[in-house]
Formats: C-alpha cells, sequence, structure tokens
C-alpha cells in the first residue's frame, strides 16, 4: 500500500497561525503518525479500528487531551494545538485514529460541564489513554433530529436506569466509557428532555455491536451500542438534567471547525499526491503534467484549496478570540467538505486507472472523504443554520 504524507505544496498562501513551538509539537506528531500509524493502517483497515496500545502510545507523548488544563493531565494549551493534531493525521492520510473526537469533544463536555470529582477521574485518564471515550447521540431511528432521541434513562433512587441503542457511533468499540445522550424527561418537553449521562463500558447490559462495515475509514472504529437496563449511579450525570441539548450546542462552533479542519488538510494532501502523480506519468511521451487539461485543473484545485484555507484560517483566529459564529463554522464545515469531495474526485481522474487502486492514497482519500458531508451535522442542516441567520 502507498501511504504516508507528501507535505502540502510548498508555494500556497504563507500561513501565519503558529508560532515555532507549535512547529515543534507539529515535529511531534509528524513523526508519531510516521513511525506508530502509517505503518499500521493496512492492519487497522482489516481489523476495522487500531490497536489498544495506540491510544496509550499517544498518551505517553502529550498527544491526548493536549487542551485540557494541566492538573487533569492535559497542557493547557491554546486549540491549535488540536489543529496541528488533525492537520498531521490528515497529511498521513490516516483515517483510524479517533483522538480528535476523544480529545476535542468529549474532554470538552467533562471539562465544561463535569463537577471536579468527575474532571479529576475522567480527564487525567483520558490524557493518558487508559480511557478511550465516545460520545454516543445518533440512534437507529434518529440523527440530525436530536430531539427525537428514544433512549431513555428513569431515575430509580439513586440510579438510572437506561434503556434503548445508538449507532455509527466513533470509538464504539474500544470505548471504557461513552457520554450517552438520554431522554430524562417527559415526550412533551422536547429540548428539556434530553440529558448527557456518563456510562463506563463495564456496567451490566451495556454491550456494544461489531465495528461496522463502512465504504470507507475502514480503520476507525464505528459501531452500535445497546443499553439494557443499565444501572448507573445519579452522580454519571452530567450537569443538570434536562440541560442535555444546550450543553451539545455549547461547543457546536468547535465540532464543526474540526471537520473543516480535517478535510481541509485532507484536501491540500490529495493536491499534493496529485501535482506529483501527474509529473511522474508519462502519456503520448510527456508527462501528463504538461497537457493542458491537467494544467487547468490542477490551477483551478489549486485554488480552491488556497481561498478556502484563507477562510478557515480566519475562523480559527475567531475560535481562538471565542468569536466564532456557528453560521460561520457552519460554512467552513460545508464548503471545505464539498471542496475536499471535488479534489478528491479531480485528483482520482488525474491518476486514471491507478486512482481506482486502492493502494493509490488518492482511492483511500476518495473513499474516506465522504463521511465528512455527513457528520457533526449534515451539509443540508449547516445550510439551515446559515440560512437562519439571513
Ligand atoms: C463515520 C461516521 C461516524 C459517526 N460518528 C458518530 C458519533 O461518534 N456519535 C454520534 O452520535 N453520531 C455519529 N455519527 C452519526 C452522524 O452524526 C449522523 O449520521 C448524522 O447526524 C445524520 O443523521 P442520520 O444518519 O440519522 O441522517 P438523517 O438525519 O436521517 O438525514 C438523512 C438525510 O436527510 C437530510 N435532512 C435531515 N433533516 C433535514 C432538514 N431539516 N433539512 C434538510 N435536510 C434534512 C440530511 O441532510 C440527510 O441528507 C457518525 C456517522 C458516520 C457516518
Amino acid at each position: 500500500m502507498q501511504s504516508g504524507a507528501i507535505r502540502p505544496i510548498p508555494n500556497m498562501l504563507p500561513r501565519k497561525l503558529f508560532t515555532s513551538d507549535h512547529e515543534a509539537f507539529r515535529e511531534t506528531v509528524r513523526k508519531f503518525y510516521e513511525k506508530e500509524v502509517v505503518p499500521n493502517i493496512e492492519k487497522y483497515e482489516n481489523q476495522q479500528h487500531v490497536d489498544r496500545d495506540l491510544w496509550n502510545k499517544a498518551g505517553a507523548l502529550g498527544l491526548l487531551c493536549t487542551t485540557m488544563p494541566e492538573q487533569y493531565g492535559g497542557s493547557g494549551v491554546d486549540r491549535l494545538y488540536s489543529m496541528i493534531l488533525i492537520e498531521e493525521q490528515a497529511y498521513a492520510m490516516d483515517s483510524s485514529t479517533g483522538f480528535s473526537l476523544h480529545s476535542d469533544i468529549v474532554a470538552n463536555y467533562i471539562n465544561n460541564f463535569g463537577n471536579e470529582e468527575q474532571k479529576m477521574h475522567w480527564l487525567t485518564k483520558m490524557a493518558t489513554g487508559e480511557a478511550v471515550t465516545a460520545i454516543a447521540m445518533t440512534e437507529p431511528g434518529t440523527g440530525s433530529d436530536l430531539q427525537a432521541v428514544r433512549t431513555t434513562a428513569v431515575l430509580d433512587g439513586d440510579e438510572y436506569v437506561i434503556n434503548g441503542s445508538k449507532i455509527f457511533i466513533t470509538n464504539g468499540y474500544l470505548c471504557d466509557m461513552a457520554i450517552v445522550v438520554c431522554k430524562t424527561g417527559n415526550n412533551e418537553k422536547g429540548s428539556a428532555n434530553l440529558s448527557l449521562i456518563i456510562v463506563e463500558a463495564d456496567r451490566i447490559g451495556f454491550s456494544k455491536g461489531k465495528p461496522l462495515n463502512k465504504i470507507g475509514m475502514k480503520g476507525q472504529d464505528t459501531c452500535e451500542l445497546f443499553f439494557d437496563n443499565v444501572r448507573v449511579p445519579k452522580a454519571n450525570l452530567l450537569g443538570m438534567e434536562g440541560m442535555g441539548f444546550i450543553m451539545l450546542m455549547k461547543e457546536l462552533a468547535w465540532e464543526r471547525m474540526l471537520v473543516a479542519i480535517i478535510c481541509q488538510a485532507g484536501a491540500e494532501a490529495a493536491f499534493a499526491h496529485t501535482v506529483q502523480y501527474t509529473k511522474d506519468r508519462k502519456a503520448f511521451g510527456k508527462s501528463i503534467s504538461t497537457f493542458q487539461n491537467t494544467r487547468f485543473k490542477l490551477a483551478e484545485l489549486r485554488t480552491e484549496i488556497d481561498f478556502c484555507r484563507t477562510y478557515l484560517d480566519r475562523c480559527m483566529e475567531l475560535q481562538l478570540e471565542e468569536n466564532l459564529g456557528v453560521d460561520a463554522a457552519a460554512a467552513a464545515k460545508y464548503k471545505i467538505s464539498d471542496m475536499f469531495s471535488k479534489v478528491v474526485d479531480d485528483g482520482l481522474q488525474l491518476h486514471g486507472g491507478y486512482g481506482y487502486m486502492l493502494e493509490y492514497p488518492i482511492a483511500r482519500a476518495y473513499i474516506d472523504n465522504r463521511a465528512n458531508r455527513i457528520y457533526a451535522g449534515t451539509n443540508e442542516i449547516m445550510k439551515e443554520l446559515i440560512s437562519r441567520t439571513l
């Protein structure tokens, strides 16, 4: 399998976000992917999840929960470190590791809404890789419409009794804990019904399906979770009962940014592979990069990538100032994931038949990229959000 990183084309517009500390961190992340992940991607894809000890290796290098406060095992650094982690994963053309969901989504819920005991217990374990975590919202009957969640958590004395099931859960198969979106109120209350409950994977009645057979991202663990009269102490409630929907909204802009970052870096990597391939491949006695169609196509793609990069980095500046609007983040998510799909489609075409062969990075990027237009809110939902601000 051809794999591994090709650096983005150097003559793209220069970026201004990072300091030398960030770049030193980038070097550590890059080496981690080169040494620990890229040589094992095929294995991960065959078993449909990464090796469990990869989490501990990432934790030992400080690559998990990096932005969390130091007293809970993080490094207390800014979210540019998360951006670097995601970019290096994408430049390595890996879609197996589910670190970002664990470090940048689940950890934020616990840090933002957990009490001291929950933070000390979970964040410290999450930072070392001792605990792998998931967030379980989607159900077989509902995804975009979160208020239609049917998994229930009913108080019985000092315990919640949870019943229901969740689907498409990233890190679900290896998870030691999942934050589960449950209905705790009666049906009439709509969004005020929802609560977030921490459920440990070893609770009686909590079971996991096999990793789901996806068309792409085959090395990333995605599975169903089942809850059959699972009893958890009331103390496992995150934040306040009935506030689940509001809690889920708090980091929504950031969660969309995470996908936009993956897509931007993924497009840059796919483009770099395509440029290289067109220089190497010969047809009619010359390099295919000399044909006008190839040159124009690459020029168009490069222009789109540069435009998106500029918008994304500006959104990131606003994110760091905590001024990023949900509409701007939704625009980044939908536009950049669409752009990524275009880059891999055109890039595959320029590879000819080899682009259809899975040993070529462009072929894997082609199948892996597709989910980005669906998860973290579908692109149609992103347009809904943007249109509401007009
Ligand atoms: C690889 C992968 C990983 C995932 N990881 C997780 C995870 O870790 N945790 C988790 O909880 N979920 C996860 N998901 C689920 C994902 O978030 C949902 O699939 C997504 O939110 C869409 O929900 P749905 O599949 O039920 O589609 P639906 O909501 O049924 O949507 C079907 C279609 O209808 C459209 N649609 C729906 N409502 C509207 C509307 N109001 N206006 C216009 N169009 C609309 C959608 O855009 C879509 O095109 C993952 C999914 C995938 C594929």
